[in-house]
């Protein structure tokens, strides 16, 4: 038998937990009904979804009627910024330099700007605030970076725009301005109470919360006007038509409870394995690079940059010993552009090449940290 591989790349993917896998089996062949039929069976099966948007609403402190079920995180950020830049299509939207690419993209189809972050990869909200004009319409900014774990100041750059609205208001100016988050790193590592954080939309994803890949939802706060990307039979209030993806609803809910029940210890776990990642790297190679902020990031990435030795040799070599890690995203491994988050932190070409992307979780222990930075020098050695 082979051995098991040291997985290290959660950012990219989580696998299923058995609990969210039994709380969806029921609904492929028994309970495989149609929600929105009208016999009593099919109705257990529209009660099981409520049952698991208001399980979603209370994760995130809102209501159930402000939640709308998505095929992950893709789809929730695409629904969020081209549903309000279509409503207001004169607006413009500004986003971090360093926002994942489907926020990016959707943004990119309207009138669109880009918010500059700091060597750390924070967007400061005086950046964004010198950013905003009269017709800026939403503001997108991700919880926690995908490829650098920076974790941005929310709560503050939702004070900035309640400012501005105040400021509308005062002005007469009508045009709406809504916050939105991209939270799908978060869900293991931080609490989602939308309030809190001040945010009108927040996306997640399940397939990073060891629920299913395609599964996600979107907070939409009540009054926030946007458009349906998704036009049919009304389901999800109208915003997402299609007849639902029931286990996949199931799967999300329930992965979603079971990670913010053990956020904390698990936050601070997965920290821990960090440091000592770190720390064995740092032993071995003082000229290491750690990018993002040293004290505002998620507590399951480090992106670390190894001058001179290519990301993709290092990579594939560790791969044949057993570990898994990434060259910066999953989503833009294919591609050979230097990724857009490390030239925004101000890396040049060369060292966006020369850095790899480690994201540890739930099943990652101590043994396996150190074993990876062992490997890790053992490849990046000169004398191979
Ligand atoms: N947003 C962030 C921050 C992500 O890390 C990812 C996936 O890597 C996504 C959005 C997109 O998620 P999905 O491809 O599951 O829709």
């Amino acid at each position: 038998m082979t051995k098991k591989a040291i997985y290290l790349d959660y950012a990219a993917a989580t696998p299923m937990e058995p609990l969210v896998l039994e709380a969806m089996e029921q609904y492929f062949v028994n309970n495989f009904y149609n929600p929105s039929a009208s016999y009593l069976a099919a109705k257990a099966v529209k009660k099981d979804i409520n049952h698991a948007r208001a399980e979603v609403a209370q994760q995130l402190g809102t209501r159930p009627a402000e939640i709308i079920f998505t095929a992950g995180a893709t789809e929730a950020n695409n629904q969020a910024i081209s549903g309000v830049m279509r409503n207001f299509p004169e607006g413009e939207v500004l986003v971090g330099a360093i926002e994942h690419d489907s926020v990016r993209g959707p943004a990119n189809l309207f009138n669109c700007r880009e918010i500059p972050v700091t060597s750390q990869g924070l967007v400061e909200p005086s950046a964004v605030k010198k950013l905003i004009s009269d017709r800026t319409v939403l503001v997108s900014v991700g919880l926690i970076n995908n490829e650098i774990g920076t974790l941005q100041p929310m709560k503050e750059i939702a004070s900035l725009i309640l400012l501005v609205r105040d400021d509308r208001r005062e002005k007469g100016n009508k045009l709406p301005i809504y916050l939105h988050s991209d939270a799908a790193q978060a869900g293991c590592y931080l609490p989602l109470n939308v309030s809190k954080l001040g945010v009108d939309m927040m996306s997640i994803n399940g397939g990073k919360i060891y629920g299913p890949k395609q599964s996600g939802a979107l907070f939409i706060k009540s009054g926030v006007k946007l458009l349906p990307l998704i036009v049919g039979g009304g389901q999800e209030w109208g915003v997402r038509a299609g007849t639902e993806n029931v286990a996949n609803i199931i799967g999300l809910s329930k992965a979603l409870v079971l990670a913010q029940t053990r956020r904390t210890q698990e936050s601070k776990r997965v920290a821990e394995l960090r440091s000592i990642f770190i720390d064995a790297l740092l032993a071995r190679f003082p000229y290491l690079q750690i990018n993002g902020s040293p004290k505002h990031h998620g507590p399951h990435i480090a992106s670390v940059t190894l001058p001179g030795l290519d990301n993709e040799r290092l990579m594939m070599e560790l791969d044949e010993l057993g570990v898994q890690c990434a060259v910066g995203s999953a989503c833009s491994a294919s591609n050979r552009e230097p990724s857009h988050v490390l030239t925004a932190i101000g890396l040049n070409s060369d060292l966006a090449r020369f850095t790899l992307r480690f994201s540890f979780g739930l099943h990652t222990t101590n043994d396996e940290v150190l074993s990876a930075a062992r490997k890790l020098c053992q490849v990046a050695s000169p004398n191979r």
